[in-house]
């Protein structure tokens, strides 16, 4: 870290560091520009913030709160243990914090359909609801297993307007339904612009994604000071493509004593194609437009990925967090399914807060360490979502330990 502290902002090609870039066909460059160009103009707007703000706040329920888990507190044994309240947003997690964003920025572009990939359904949820609220036409791409998983989710997208089309390529998850609506955005891009979910993807979604989520980190930043007139020891929270985890963290890359923790998924164990933890088992490449750890084999092959829960079950890192790790900035570790699932029981008996299957890595990560936090720490884990999507998952998962 130089004394000017880390630099956060990509280059003019959307690198951080040596990660990142666009690498796209060249079909997809023009309109990447142009979403790069449009969004350089409205994110210093002062009447684009203002209508942002008013919708998260009158929406979303912005500012979530941010909750001091006493019996939590007591069980690990740390000085006190918050949790940021993403699950109270509208819709259930973080994620429309981003697809609010987004549907303003497109509305800006004079774009009338809006397009987006999802895994845990989540994202499609949220894009959904807001291409809802203003009035615009919605198409979501969803991996047909994803579909089976998370079929309450399909169900509310259907109920919410959209049109959910299935993916039935490979593996029939994630990285298929983003391929699908890349596809869609080069053929219809006139009209149409592409809500991406996460701070993943060509250059500019995960700087973009990022900053519409930072919300997360802000919110936090202000609160712990008015609660415990310091900023925390620790902010923890689970890294699929790594949005929440990054809008968590951003706002603190530069205060030293803030420890950050990214929480991968440990899946069934560290063995190819049982696992999702991209630090653990990835080397660098490049997949879906950015360069950063990928889950692959030595001849670059994609490798299939597992996670219990389907948010975390993606071959790719955001590439920020390549450059974060690199420096040494944020830690990442990873927990299995298991532990996960014991997490998501364990918070709805301690708290009372079903937490959704993602967000349970970063719970079970903070519950593996007690013991080892002291009296004087103070932790935050960003509760990115509600479990209700789970239950059925959750039910499934134990009963298959059980035959
Ligand atoms: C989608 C999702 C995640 C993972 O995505 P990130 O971009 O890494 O935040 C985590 N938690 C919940 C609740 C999600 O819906």
């Amino acid at each position: 870290m130089s004394k000017r502290g880390i630099n956060t902002e990509p280059d003019r090609h959307g690198y951080f560091g040596p990660y990142g870039g666009m690498y796209v066909p060249e079909t997809l460059m023009a309109p990447l520009h142009e979403l790069a160009a449009a969004y350089q103009r409205i994110r210093k707007d002062g009447a684009f913030k203002r209508e942002l703000h008013a919708h998260l706040r009158d929406y979303v329920g912005r500012p979530t709160p941010l909750y001091l888990a006493e019996r939590m507190t007591r069980e690990i044994g740390c000085g006190a243990l918050y949790l940021k309240r993403e699950d109270l947003c509208h819709t259930g997690a973080h994620k429309i914090n981003n697809s609010l964003g987004q549907a303003l920025l497109a509305r800006r572009m004079g774009k009338k359909r809006v397009i987006a990939e999802t895994g845990a359904g989540q994202h499609g949820v949220a894009t959904a609801t807001v291409a809802a609220m203003f009035g615009m036409e919605c198409v979501i791409y969803m991996g047909a297993v994803d579909m089976e998983r998370q079929a309450l989710n399909v169900f509310r997208m259907r109920s919410l307007g959209a049109e959910v089309i299935a993916v039935t390529a490979g593996q029939q998850t994630l990285k298929e339904a983003i391929s699908e609506a890349m596809r869609d955005w080069v053929t219809n891009v006139r009209t149409t612009h592409y809500i991406l979910g996460s701070a993943l993807g060509a250059h500019p979604y995960p700087r973009m994604v990022r900053d519409f989520q930072s919300v997360i980190g802000r919110e936090t930043r202000r609160q712990i000071k008015r609660l415990t007139g310091a900023l925390p020891t620790a902010l923890i929270a689970c890294v699929g493509g790594g949005s929440n985890s990054i809008g968590l963290f951003h706002p603190f890359i530069n205060d030293p004593s803030v420890r950050m923790i990214g929480v991968e998924a440990g899946g069934d164990g560290i063995r190819k194609g049982r696992h999702a933890a991209r630090f653990a088992g990835g080397k660098v490449g490049i997949l879906q437009g950015t360069k950063t750890f990928v889950l692959q084999d030595r001849h670059g092959q994609i490798q299939l990925t597992h996670s219990v829960s389907a948010g975390l079950d993606y071959a790719a890192i955001g590439p920020e967090h390549s450059l974060l790790r690199d420096l040494g900035r944020v830690e990442y570790a990873h927990v299995s399914d298991r532990e996960a699932v014991d997490a998501f029981d364990t918070l709805g008996r301690w708290e009372g807060i079903l937490p959704a299957l993602e967000t349970a890595h970063a719970v079970a990560y903070v519950i593996k360490q007690a013991g080892r936090w002291k009296k004087r720490d103070v932790l935050v884990i960003n509760l990115s979502g509600r479990g209700d999507k789970d239950v059925q998952q959750v039910a499934a998962w134990k009963e298959g330990q059980r035959r």
